[in-house]
């Protein structure tokens, strides 16, 4: 039939949803149980206390049934009131993203504009903040991890030049991409609110978010004016599990109880730091052995900001992206992640973050490099060697 797979399990390099472990997907497949039940609340309560561990704070946590966005919309709607300003830095798609909810929410965007592929100047961000000496600026927001040009942000950076400045605005970070496989320190870095999703490095099903919160953020949600229900911290502060508006969605705890034990027993937090740091490594050196002869490239040209979690990759002039994808996907059954928004058909991406090792990693290296022959798209044969080289 037409779209019929090759046989074999799928090989899946998105950057997000990414793959879950047998061990969560079998724990999420749970029997229902009422979230008042006192056996549910205990893990309910530990599942908690672990995601501020692997966020690294010891202040408040919220969550809400609905994806990422839905935590960037909480974060808002709890901390601003109707024509409160943010400076946003540029970063990518998804700060973009950010800002434009922004702008539909009454909320006026400042933006430090970056060129996508090298990264905000953090002496541009000390400026912005300097010139704000009205402190007009409500909030920083920031993309730890930008998941479509493959770059991180030193997120400690731009607080020291908020703390610099003597800038007093909430510090917004966007983990989606990072937590759980890249470093994020959140009371250590000052970040007022962490926003977090269930399906990157937390190996889980899309549809749970969160937000870590500050003492000092939930203060100014005290007199935030922008029109929230479902999303508003205070009426959850009065339910039992200090969270959710409505039925509390049990499946994803029993997934998350397990994702937590393999991150932080078996695994070791800091351990699954360095585990995709290695990885990614092997995929950049794939990647700059493929773009000599006139190959595909690194989109990232700031070593300094490669991202361990994802890496986006520009086609060669005049080569599609979605057409090379296809033939990795039709005649492969390996799912890259595709370029967006600009980079739409220009980029495409490996996600290398979450339950992920070697063989997983080179079996996709090397069914790029065979789909790029099949497709006719030029490289320099052997980047599975340097990748190999990378690992060794
Ligand atoms: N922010 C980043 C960095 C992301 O990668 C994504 C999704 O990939 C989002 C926000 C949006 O999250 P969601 O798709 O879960 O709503």
């Amino acid at each position: 039939p037409k779209n019929a797979r090759p046989r074999g399990r799928q090989f899946f390099a998105n950057p997000g949803p990414t793959n879950i472990p047998d061990s969560v997907l079998l724990a999420g497949a749970h029997q229902t149980v009422d979230f008042n039940d006192p056996n549910f609340i205990a893990i309910y309560d530990a599942c908690v206390e672990g995601l501020k561990r692997v966020l690294k704070t010891k202040q408040n946590i919220f969550l809400y049934t609905g994806s990422g966005h839905a935590a960037w919309e909480a974060s808002f709607v709890n901390l601003l009131s109707p024509g409160d300003t943010v400076l946003i830095l540029e970063t990518g798609y998804f700060s973009l993203s950010w800002a434009k909810m922004a702008e539909d929410l009454g909320i006026e965007v400042r933006s430090v504009a970056a060129d996508w592929r090298r990264g905000v100047d953090i002496a541009a961000v000390r400026a912005a903040l300097a010139e704000d000496s009205a402190h007009v600026i409500k909030a920083v927001c920031v993309v730890h991890n930008e998941t479509a040009t493959g770059m991180a942000l030193p997120v400690a950076e731009v607080r020291a030049a908020m703390d610099a400045t003597g800038h007093p605005a909430l510090l917004l970070a966007d983990t989606i991409s990072s937590l759980g496989s890249l470093d994020f320190r959140m009371d250590e870095w000052g970040v007022d609110a962490a926003v977090g999703g269930s399906q990157k490095g937390l190996m889980l099903p899309t549809g749970m978010s969160f937000t870590g919160v500050s003492d000092k953020a939930l203060e100014a949600h005290k007199t935030s004016r922008l029109p929230k229900h479902y999303f508003n911290w205070t009426n959850m502060l009065t339910r039992r599990h200090k969270s959710f508006v409505g039925t509390v969605p049990v499946s994803f705890f029993y997934g998350l109880q397990e994702a937590l034990r393999l991150i932080e027993q078996e695994e070791g937090l800091e351990n699954v730091f360095t585990r995709h740091s290695r990885l990614a490594r092997a995929v950049r050196a794939a990647v700059q052995h493929w773009s000599g002869n006139n190959g595909p490239q690194l989109f990232c040209l700031n070593p300094a900001r490669y991202s361990d979690s994802v890496t986006a990759i520009m086609m060669p002039e005049g080569f599609d992206a979605d057409a090379l994808r296809a033939v990795a996907l039709q005649k492969f059954n390996v799912s890259l992640g595709g370029g967006l928004g600009p980079l739409g058909g220009k980029v495409f991406r490996i996600g290398h973050l979450g339950d992920l090792n070697e063989p997983m990693i080179l079996g996709t290296l090397a069914t790029v490099e065979l789909a790029m022959q099949v497709a006719g798209v030029p490289h320099t044969p052997g980047g599975v060697g340097a990748a190999i080289a990378a690992l060794a």
